[in-house]
């Protein structure tokens, strides 16, 4: 025990520090402007709707955005200019008033707890895999008071990941049922499951979380990093506090 606290007074830090702060190999927020009036190229080659064109101004809807690059691919701009990926996370954002969380979420503060209950209502399991990496020894979640739990009926959060499919739907609102209320929170993890359109429209899918139960938070990404994953997790706990 000696030595152990002896090795974290002589390297101060214990475990690594989390930012969302974004990463050069990140394919992150879509930014620039585009110099030859061909927004409407990009537009058209978006897979699931998320850009929109209006003369020379243009919205993402990173609720619904792969990360794809199609978008940037079709500017017409040279390389350098127009539009591009920066290297910048995009922030989860809670449904209330579309308000975005902030790197203060990770300022170390004493006395969170959320309980979490992971359902996967249809996922490609990329996103599960990056879920996964929480509990490693960089992420390190536990630090932070959050934990999976094994049911609904012991979570304050369900995470969900995945589109909704027909086969889950039910999973999904009796998951949400059996949760302790009336502070139950739901959080919609990725593209999938906050937008809903990545496989399109068929017959087995009903589509985002918010079609079956009301979402709470949204994680944009396909997948989202598990920075962005615990940056959510941080403010869902906030707010969890912040109710009771
Ligand atoms: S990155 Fe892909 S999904 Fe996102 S806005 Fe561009 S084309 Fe659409
Ligand atoms: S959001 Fe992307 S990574 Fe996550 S489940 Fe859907 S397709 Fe897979």
């Amino acid at each position: 025990m000696f030595k152990v606290l002896q090795r974290i007074f002589k390297d101060k830090i214990a475990t690594e520090a989390i930012s969302t702060t974004g990463s050069d190999r990140l394919r992150g927020k879509i930014e620039g402007s585009c110099p030859s009036d061909m927004l409407a190229q990009c537009a058209a080659s978006c897979p699931v709707g998320a850009f929109k064109a209006s003369g020379e101004d243009y919205t993402v809807d990173y609720k619904h955005c792969l990360f794809c690059g199609k978008c940037v691919e079709a500017c017409a701009a040279s390389a350098g200019e127009g539009l591009q990926h920066s290297s910048k996370d995009v922030m989860p954002f809670m449904a209330e008033a579309c308000q975005e969380v902030t790197e203060e979420v990770f300022k170390n503060k004493l006395g969170r707890s959320l309980h979490v209950r992971h359902l996967d209502a249809g996922s490609c399991n990329a996103c599960d895999f990056e879920m996964g990496a929480l509990g490693n020894s960089y992420y390190d979640l536990h630090r932070y008071g959050i934990a999976f739990v094994a049911s609904p009926r012991h979570a304050d959060l369900l995470m969900v990941t995945g589109v909704v499919t027909r086969n889950l739907e039910q999973a999904l609102r009796m998951s949400y049922e059996a949760m302790p209320g009336p502070d139950r929170m739901v959080m919609a993890c990725g593209a999938c499951a906050a937008g809903g359109d990545t496989y399109g429209e068929t017959y087995a899918i009903v589509g985002a979380a918010d079609e079956v139960v009301p979402v709470d938070i949204y994680v944009p990404g396909c997948p989202p990093r598990p920075s962005q994953m615990i940056a959510a997790l941080l403010a869902a706990a906030d707010m969890m506090r912040e109710k009771k």
